[in-house]
């Protein structure tokens, strides 16, 4: 068996509440629970299951398909005097030109985000200087064409890692592309999702972001990973396209080829040997297709805001198309990303104006630029920062280039009375009451005035009374509210079980800044990866939360729990939550209390 059962410790989402007070008025404190809230079921006796995390709802069951591993690391026996080493540096070039044509095949056949991935994959199999090192350690050090593409990619990994954040994450990219380069060069297959007609669950070490991209959900019921964590690439992709994914199983060799296993994403785990019924029962849930009506209500009709968070144009079309009722999180960083300086004002109102376009007369929060940490930005960031997650992101780089937020708040200000859709701004990283009131100020010379923060860090969280009389909302980022409650890197899959929502501590934080919007009369709102799990989404209502706001995808699950649920067994479960003493205890009360969500197959 390999790790303890956990919660689907979704990554990101937000909120965004409406105009002065929250939908159905500030939230009433929470009452004991009046049902008792039972054990979670056990698993049948005598089977078989494996344990990981759980990072994407559903369940599905199908035979193994494994993922295709790579070669490994080539012999480093030089060439011999007869080799012709021009001929043999030669070679690399070819197989990057395949490799490289091949990932642009696959990338025209995909859209958006997932043809940018297969687009910037194919690009770095044809890098300039990662070939020209391979060639060279070919001919200077009379190394075989694969094993000095190893040595080369090796290297441009080692960068990219000594980076840190966002930029670390490229040394996955240049390990997938040197892994392909040498399958071509070795005659070995190139390694990836296997080509089957009939659906599979997918077993893998670890899923290359250019992997993910082409992840078909017609034939990939579900995702199994040794590797990865709640906010990896794989989670979020796979909850992005429905797939239920369970990360982290460290025993996945018992997974063998063919094999049918039951996959349950939110219990995070999988079934060895699942009966007949079982397996057909998972099939009938699948084929299930919900949509979502347009408003998120409680049974009793409670209103709760279901939003969408988008990261850019496209995402935006898609979260209308989903029928989100607005969005709760603009992600601005898409703009700012991979560039040496700031879009220009003009460049940036471009961009946002799509986005508000999409979104006719309903609510739109954007957030100003989260530089730092995970996206390290040249100007606004230093990249020797030996802590980068506590140092200078969020709105903290407006300290360094004040120029930078007042440019984005003067874009946002243009694309806002260009576009009918009702602007809310906020800021990340907020920690302090001075913080808030100069950002509320900020936005108020743009004539922005409805101005928020993101509670990412628990002290936004303890002080939610004194900042919300400054700000019109707040919006709850669990991702990273639980990255530093719980002191746990959120990237880290090693510390996947404390990365989750569910410890009862991050949910302490959320009734505390529900208690202070109550207080001040202001909406709060979640929008971190919470917020797409339909379990804590009953939490978070029953906490006070008036908004959630979550990968669109998302929506029909969160919409059709909530409206199981009435607001009095949502503060109960929420009670229950919160007073439970660990992360597993209180997802486990939760889930009892929830028969919808084994009707609904989560
Ligand atoms: C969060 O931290 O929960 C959040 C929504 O912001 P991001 O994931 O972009 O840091
Ligand atoms: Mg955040």
């Amino acid at each position: 068996m390999s790790t303890e059962q956990q919660g689907t410790g979704a990554p990101r989402a937000a909120t965004a509440p409406t105009a002065a007070a929250p939908a159905g008025g500030p939230p009433e404190p929470l009452n004991p629970p009046s049902a008792p809230l039972g054990a979670p079921a056990a698993p049948p006796a005598g089977a078989t299951v494996l344990r990981g995390v759980g990072v994407s709802a559903g369940q599905a069951a199908g035979p193994v398909a494994r993922l295709s591993e790579p070669a490994g690391e080539p012999a480093s026996a030089r060439l011999g005097d007869d080799v012709d080493v021009e001929a043999e540096a030669a070679r690399i070039a070819e197989a990057a030109a395949e490799v490289s044509a091949a990932l642009k095949a696959s990338a025209a056949t995909v859209e958006g985000e997932r043809r940018e991935l297969l687009e910037t994959t194919a690009q770095m199999a044809s890098d300039r200087s990662l070939l020209r090192s391979a060639a060279k350690k070919v001919t200077t050090d009379r190394l075989p064409a694969a094993r000095a593409t190893w040595e080369a990619a090796g290297e441009v990994a080692d960068k990219f890692r000594a980076l840190g954040g966002y930029m670390a994450e490229r040394a996955r990219d240049v390990a997938d592309v040197r892994d392909r380069l040498i399958a071509v060069l070795t005659g070995a297959p190139v390694p990836g999702v296997p080509q089957r007609d009939e659906p599979f669950v997918l077993v893998a070490r670890d899923l290359a972001p250019a992997d993910t991209a082409l992840l078909d959900p017609a034939r990939v019921r579900a995702i199994v990973t040794v590797e990865g964590g709640p906010t990896s690439h794989t989670a979020i992709l796979a909850r992005a396209l429905g797939i239920p994914a369970v990360v982290g199983v460290t025993d996945a060799a018992a997974l063998t080829e063919g094999r049918v296993v039951l996959v349950d994403g939110a219990a995070g785990t999988i079934d060895l040997a699942p009966d007949e019924a079982a397996v057909r029962r998972a099939a009938e849930r699948a084929a299930q297709v919900r949509t979502f009506a347009g408003s998120g209500q409680t049974a009793d009709g409670h209103p709760v805001a279901l939003l969408a968070n988008v990261g850019d144009p496209a995402g935006a079309r898609a979260a209308a198309d989903a029928g989100a009722e607005g969005v709760g999180l603009f992600r601005t960083e898409f703009c700012f990303l991979d560039r040496g300086q700031e879009p220009s004002v003009e460049e940036q109102v471009t961009a946002y104006r799509t986005v508000l376009a999409a979104f006719p007369g309903r609510k739109v929060v954007i957030r100003t630029l989260d530089a730092g940490a995970d996206k390290p930005m040249p100007f606004v960031t230093d990249t020797q920062e030996a802590n980068p997650a506590l140092g200078v992101r969020g709105l903290r780089t407006a300290r360094r280039a004040p120029e930078v937020l007042e440019h984005q708040l003067e874009a946002i200000a243009q694309a806002a009375a260009a576009e009918s859709a009702d602007v809310w701004v906020m800021a990340p990283m907020i920690a302090t009451v001075p913080e808030t009131e100069e950002f509320v100020a900020s936005c108020a010379r743009h004539g922005l005035t409805t101005a928020g923060v993101m509670v990412e860090v628990p002290s936004a969280a303890l002080l939610a009374g004194p900042i919300l009389a400054r700000a019109a909302f707040a919006s709850i980022g669990t991702n990273d509210l639980t990255q530093y409650a719980m002191a746990a890197d959120r990237m880290l899959g090693s510390l996947a079980e404390l990365s989750t929502s569910w410890q009862p501590a991050v949910l302490r934080l959320v009734e505390e800044t529900c208690r202070g919007g109550a207080q001040q009369s202001r909406p709060v709102g979640v929008c971190g990866e919470a917020a797409s799990d339909p379990a804590l989404a009953v939490v978070l209502v029953g906490l006070g939360v008036s908004s959630l706001s979550m990968t669109p995808r998302a929506l029909a699950d969160v919409a059709a729990v909530l409206g199981a649920t009435d607001l009095q067994r949502c503060r109960e479960l929420a009670r229950a939550a919160v007073d439970a003493e660990s992360a597993e205890a209180a997802r486990a009360a939760v889930r009892a209390g929830l028969p919808v969500l084994t009707e609904l197959g989560l």
